[in-house]
């Protein structure tokens, strides 16, 4: 295999691309837009009063990760806002959508006052942006606030108690949402625009590995509407969990999907014996995984989640052996595949990474699916491109194989002339009247006694030339031995004289003088009965073409042609 080494080099070039997009401030480039707020924790006890938390400074723990403290209700506290450039107009105050049950934010002003807006499962998916993140205007007629501060209830801590706290002004928040629709809504288009393409293409070649993959697009599509936040847009009721809950379930099944669509996709030996037996412990371990999420997440939400990871970490790791043995048989598809799934693959390893804090959370890798699986999308259609190449070259060869064995079929090998078959196959069914000579060599036993039967089969290839150069444009046939046809239509007759000159004067083996005798018939010739009296007329004819001497031709009476 000759592109073997490009999936490789590719897969090295994204993984280059990936940690430098992953390294580069993501926020600058997100929907977590405006001014980063820096935070500290404190765990919240019965009987906190915000205005005795904004004060409590020794309560706020700034050093241990927000991970470390494990799932609960919380304070969460920033930085003065003094220093952060520009806050006067920074009006909208965003954190990241996570598990948790309700959320409150406190602003405290100048002159000591504190206003509080609470959000709970619901409310908060009222005021969702896309990018799933949770957005406070602050009330312009107050003036801005010197200090920020969250009350998170019931959070599960599972990427953290609150992520990528910004201040932002109105115009960066509605830049970022725009961006966002942009992103997601290029991305809804592609999926439609694939799931049709995918389907025509399903109905067209009908291999399975079509339906996986509209199967795949189908839950990846709907993914992003939950995971963007858009869906809460479209039910603004439904709680911020259980839109979290719908993502685990639709990224299994998108993952779910794109191993059976894998199974699918290479010849059976790719995925026989203990690969095709870890696919399916796969999908069965993410369907449990998922299962436990969708029914009792946030309660126990981190074994769940790490679980959910682990099949990803597995669905990963079996991507190889199955390539590996695509390698060893040399599927043809192999490559363009590599192609398509190394940035898929390699973000889901990224986001792996993250969902069990190896690496830092990014908005950029809580999105990366959308994004590499449109870039996998765009590859895969170049894939199906490239099948129906190879198919349509198949198809051409089959037509050609096809074409050179209709034509052995339909001639006499000796002559090259249409054989009895093919003959009575073009002959019968013509609309206007026929005119038919049947011609038969004279003496031809003896030029074969003469001649040897090799000198008899070139007499009989020469009368072939012959028959078609004095009638080129007749349909002409051998119909056995040395007896010929000769049809056309009666209006274009060709003189039976004039063949039996031609005949007489051609230059055949040895200088032998060759004659032929000749029996013609004209009628009509729509049936199969025209063609069986016509042809018994010539014979008669020929007969007596043979009787009369030889080298001549006789006319059978011409058949009437029947009443309309
Ligand atoms: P007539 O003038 O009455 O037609 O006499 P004829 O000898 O031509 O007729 P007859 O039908 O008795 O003999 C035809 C011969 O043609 C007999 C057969 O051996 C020979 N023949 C048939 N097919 C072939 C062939 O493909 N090659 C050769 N060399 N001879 C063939
Ligand atoms: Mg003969
Ligand atoms: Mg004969």
């Amino acid at each position: 295999m000759r592109l073997a080494g490009l999936p490789f080099l590719l897969m090295t070039a994204l993984l280059t691309a990936a940690a430098t997009l992953w390294a580069s401030p993501a926020e600058a480039r997100s929907a977590v837009t405006g001014a980063p707020l820096t935070t500290c924790v404190a765990p919240a006890r019965d009987g906190d009063r915000p205005a005795g938390m904004f004060a409590a400074a020794a309560r706020f723990d700034c050093v241990h990760r927000q991970a470390w403290f494990g799932p609960g209700d919380y304070w969460i506290i920033s930085q003065p806002l003094s220093g952060v450039p520009g806050v006067g107009s920074r009006s909208r105050v965003r954190i990241g959508s996570l598990w948790q049950d309700a959320v409150t934010l406190y602003a405290l002003y100048p002159n000591g006052k504190i206003r509080g807006w609470r959000f709970d499962g619901r409310q908060v998916s009222h005021h969702l942006q896309l990018g799933a993140m949770i957005e406070w205007p602050l009330p312009a007629a107050i003036g801005p606030p010197v200090r920020l501060m969250w009350h998170v209830q019931g959070s599960a801590n599972l990427r953290g108690i609150l992520v990528a706290p910004t201040v932002a002004t109105p115009q960066e928040s509605n830049a970022a949402n725009l961006a966002m629709t942009a992103i997601y809504a290029g991305f809804g288009g592609l999926c439609l625009a694939l799931l049709v393409y995918n389907l025509a293409m399903w109905g067209a070649l009908r291999h399975p590995f079509q339906l996986a993959y509209c199967a795949m697009v189908a839950a990846l599509t709907l993914y992003a509407l939950s995971s963007s936040g858009a869906l809460a847009w479209l039910n603004p009721n439904m709680l911020n969990n259980d839109r979290l809950r719908l993502n685990y379930v639709l990224l299994s099944t998108a993952a779910a999907t794109a191993l059976i669509f894998a199974r699918y996709f290479f010849v059976p030996a790719v995925t026989a014996g203990w690969v095709g037996k870890a696919v399916n412990a796969i999908i069965a371990a993410s369907v449990i995984a998922t299962a436990f999420v969708a029914l009792f997440a946030p309660w126990h939400i981190r074994i769940f989640d790490t679980a959910f990871s682990l099949t990803f970490a597995a669905i990963i790791v079996v991507v190889f052996p199955i390539i590996r043995r695509a390698r060893a048989e040399r599927s043809p598809y192999l490559w363009l595949f590599a192609v398509a799934w190394a940035a898929p693959i390699l973000f889901a390893a990224l986001r792996l990474l993250g969902n069990l804090a190896l690496i830092p959370w990014s908005f950029w890798l809580d999105n990366s699916t959308i994004l590499s699986m449109a870039f996998e999308a765009i590859i895969s259609t170049l894939a199906i491109a490239y099948r129906i190449r190879l198919l349509s070259l198949e198809r051409d060869e089959a037509i050609e194989r096809e074409i050179i064995a209709a034509r052995l079929a339909d001639t006499d090998p000796l002559t090259g002339l249409l054989n009895r078959r093919a003959f009575l196959r073009q002959a019968i069914g013509r609309a206007t009247n026929q005119s038919l000579m049947l011609t038969d060599i004279d003496y031809f036993k003896r030029i074969n006694e003469t001649l040897g039967h090799d000198g008899g089969d070139e007499v009989l290839r020469v009368f072939a030339r012959v028959l078609r150069q004095a009638a080129p444009s007749a349909l002409i046939a051998r119909m056995g031995g040395e007896e010929f046809a000769i049809l056309c239509p009666a209006d274009r007759a060709i003189a039976p004289d004039a063949v039996l000159a031609k005949m007489r004067s051609a230059r055949m083996p040895f200088d032998l003088t060759v004659t032929a005798s000749i029996g013609a018939c004209t009628g009509p010739l729509v049936t199969e009965a025209d063609w069986k009296a016509m042809y018994r007329r010539a014979d008669r004819a020929l007969f007596d073409a043979k009787q009369g001497g030889r080298d001549r031709a006789r006319f059978a009476p011409p058949i009437a042609v029947r009443a309309a």
